[in-house]
């Protein structure tokens, strides 16, 4: 036996040794600090539980036509959460209000001046409490005719703790009925707030006949909503937390440069004009309505605006348009 062969014959010893010891140790410290565990549920399901466990809302059909309207490459969607001055955020003390605020009385007007500069549409998700607070904005937002309102909520609730199907109906009719009223058409999407589906959240959508809805995180095209292994009928125009400025520049992620982050949505614009898919950018208007930050917003809308052949357009539009010409890729 050559020397470091010996060797190689007495790790696993020398490595036991180590292991027992020092598992020992680790023993001890586990049994001193955490008491143990209960019994992951999860464990004991079989394959057809395991299916059956998430499959309240999956990815159906891939919905991208074989073109865009006028032969575009690429569809853009430029929505605002219009979270201003969020109720269900346990009433918020004036200061904290204040900043949500400024989304309505700043944030919206100077978002409209730059979509009237470059003519681009977008959507407005906008919470039933903030168009009460500030019902100012909803004219405002009208008046181009370019735009699209949808509700976001009634008070950016979240879905996961009502609880109750029924409530959840019920105010999602109520916003949907809200709408109408004002706007004197019924909107034909939704995007939760805060992007949360509770486990009858597909359910309140199938019952209010949405055409579509834009929560979801499960492609980066359109696609067709599927519950419990059936097709639901509902567009998804999936969003994605990339593409969504809260993260960055938040109370809880204040980054400090526009800049980067505007590289970052250029960067997934490049690749989904390049798939010939589908880009859905979400800002919030007391987030990036904000100066530094506006600046940035304007020299994207540039850079999308110098490629040829791209269709920006409502989500309601696009989700229309997918539903009457799916097939490029199914
Ligand atoms: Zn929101």
């Amino acid at each position: 036996m050559k020397p470091y062969v010996r060797m190689l014959a007495a790790a696993p010893i020398v490595a036991g040794l180590v292991l027992a010891w020092s598992g020992t140790a680790l023993m001890e410290q586990v049994q001193v600090q955490l008491a143990p565990l209960p019994a992951a549920p999860e464990l004991k399901l079989s394959e057809e539980q395991l299916k059956q466990a998430m499959a309240v809302v999956r990815v159906g059909r891939r919905l991208t036509p074989k073109s865009w309207p006028n032969g575009a490459k690429v569809a853009v969607n430029i929505g605002y959460d219009v979270d201003n001055m969020g109720v269900a955020r346990g009433a918020p003390l004036p200061v904290a209000a204040s900043g949500g605020e400024y989304g309505a009385v700043e944030g919206v007007p100077r978002i409209l001046a730059l979509l009237d500069k470059y003519q681009l549409p977008a959507s407005f998700y906008i919470p039933v409490s903030s168009a009460v607070l500030n019902p100012e904005m909803i004219p405002l937002i009208q008046k181009s005719g370019r735009h699209e309102i949808a509700p976001h909520g009634w008070v950016h609730e979240a879905a996961a703790s009502i609880n109750s199907a029924a409530e959840e109906e019920r105010l999602l009719k109520q916003s949907l009925d809200y709408y109408e009223k004002v706007l004197g058409k019924r909107p034909v999407g939704f995007r939760a707030p805060g992007w949360g589906f509770s486990q009858h959240s597909i359910e309140a959508l199938k019952k209010s006949g949405v055409l579509y809805d834009s929560s979801m995180m499960g492609l980066d095209e359109a696609y067709e909503l599927n519950s419990k292994g059936q097709p639901t009928g509902i567009v998804e125009l999936p969003v994605e937390w990339i593409l969504d400025d809260a993260p960055y520049f938040g109370e809880a992620g204040a980054l400090p440069s526009p800049e980067l982050i505007f590289k970052v949505y250029r960067d997934e614009f490049d690749v989904a004009y390049t798939e010939g898919t589908l880009c859905m950018l979400t800002f919030h208007p007391h987030v990036s309505g904000r100066r530094s930050r506006i600046v940035e917003m304007e020299k994207l809308f540039q850079y999308i605006k110098s490629k040829p052949n791209v269709w920006v357009a409502t989500s309601a539009e696009i989700a229309a348009y997918v539903k009457q010409n799916a097939g490029k890729t199914n």
